[in-house]
């Protein structure tokens, strides 16, 4: 059997392994942190290792910094369903536009993240801030660029670089990362889910909801037809992942926080933007686009016709999710500790747990 990782910061549970194994051998599983890792059956193992070569732990990273952009889409409907500026909505209608497909994080009817491959970004836009499962969709993105159809994917950079190793070098593929300083535990989102709803049914849930103007830190949620609103440092799913006490291991070493990255263009946040356009600094939100090719270059001068675009000069000071990754605190080793005890049905709730980790005072 390869021994796929021999410590949890070395598995960024991609799931490209399980994906490309010709044998079905690898099937992702949820730890007692709740995040999914590959389990390898030996019987089925035939050593061929397909699994090892496409892992993304270990890919050079090699890129160039790129051309920096402040975006904002001109449409106040699509910004307002948007977490920053909308530039993840401008790029995908220019690819939809020209025939192509769209692949990006959505929730499902559970209210599970996993990415999905369509024509329909709505259910994609707005960031969830939980590790997406990809299942499935390496090889679906295969059989689209197979067909010659130009395929626009948009993930974290670890998924990025997976998806990259998967496919290799295709015209047709552009892959963009979003700024990430790490991805929360899925296992804790379920079960923060079924709190929150109590038993009745969650309808909607949103991270970054827009109606004030505040860059979109409000969250809200309806259940049975009732809203509620909250600002960030209430939620306390949001407490926790905003003070990095909920994310994957492999987060906290994650190799891809730097500007120079291997892939065609990167999105996020325009933290700072009013140093540098004072006409973006009203709080609706501006995204950051960094284009590092041809292809990347090509596609924002297309959707530039339905946004606000400002290069910026290339050595501003950016964020520090683009330099560092996140910090690991005692904390959250006390948080998985309790939350793996409460899995384990040792009397420890999911309430105490969130007032324990998610009040705003603690
Ligand atoms: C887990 C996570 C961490 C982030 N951390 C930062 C940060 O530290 N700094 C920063 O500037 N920006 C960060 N972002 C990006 C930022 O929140 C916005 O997604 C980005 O600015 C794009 O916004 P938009 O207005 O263009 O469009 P939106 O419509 O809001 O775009 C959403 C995009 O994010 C993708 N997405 C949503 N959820 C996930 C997910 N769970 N996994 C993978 N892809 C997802 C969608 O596929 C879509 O492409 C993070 C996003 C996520 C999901």
């Amino acid at each position: 059997m390869p021994e796929l990782f021999t410590d949890k910061n070395q598995c960024f549970g991609c799931g490209v392994c399980a994906e490309i194994c010709p044998n079905k051998a690898i099937v992702m599983k949820a730890d007692a942190e709740g995040f999914l890792y590959p389990f390898i059956d030996q019987e089925k193992c035939v050593k061929c290792g397909l699994c090892k070569s496409v892992c993304p732990i270990g890919s050079e990273i090699k890129g160039k910094q790129g051309k920096i952009y402040a975006l904002r889409c001109k449409d106040e409907d699509l910004l307002s369903k948007s977490s920053s500026g909308g530039a993840f909505s401008v790029l995908a209608n220019t690819v939809l536009e020209a025939g192509g497909l769209v692949c990006g994080a959505a929730f499902d009817e559970a209210f599970h993240v996993r990415h999905v491959l369509g024509n329909d970004v709505s259910s994609m836009r707005k960031s969830k801030y939980v590790q997406s499962d990809l299942k499935g969709i390496y090889s679906e993105i295969k059989e689209a660029l197979a067909r010659d159809t130009v395929v626009l994917f948009t993930g974290t950079p670890c998924q990025c670089q997976a998806l990259k190793n998967y496919i290799g070098e295709d015209d047709n593929l552009i892959i963009t990362a979003i700024v990430c300083r790490g991805v929360a535990s899925p296992g804790l989102w379920v079960d923060y889910v079924n709190w929150l709803s109590g038993g009745e049914k969650l309808e909607e849930y949103c991270f970054r909801d827009k109606r004030v103007n505040n860059n979109g830190h409000t969250v809200s949620y309806k259940i049975n037809g009732k809203e509620i609103v909250l600002t960030m440092d209430q939620d306390p799913f949001n407490v926790m992942y905003l003070r990095c006490l909920s994310l994957r291991p492999s987060c906290y070493t994650c190799p891809y926080t730097r500007r120079e990255l291997p892939f065609d263009l990167t999105i996020g946040d325009f933290w700072g933007v009013e140093k540098h356009f004072k006409e973006f600094a009203d709080g609706r939100g501006t995204s950051l686009v960094i284009t590092r090719s041809e292809k990347g270059e090509r596609l924002l001068e297309e959707a530039r016709k339905e946004a606000d675009l400002k290069q910026c000069p290339s050595d501003i000071e950016l964020q520090e999710a683009l330099r560092a990754s996140a910090p690991k605190s005692m904390l959250r080793k006390l948080l998985f500790k309790d939350y793996s005890a409460m899995k384990n049905s040792t009397g420890i709730s999911i309430d105490l747990i969130l007032k324990k980790y998610g009040g705003n005072k603690a």
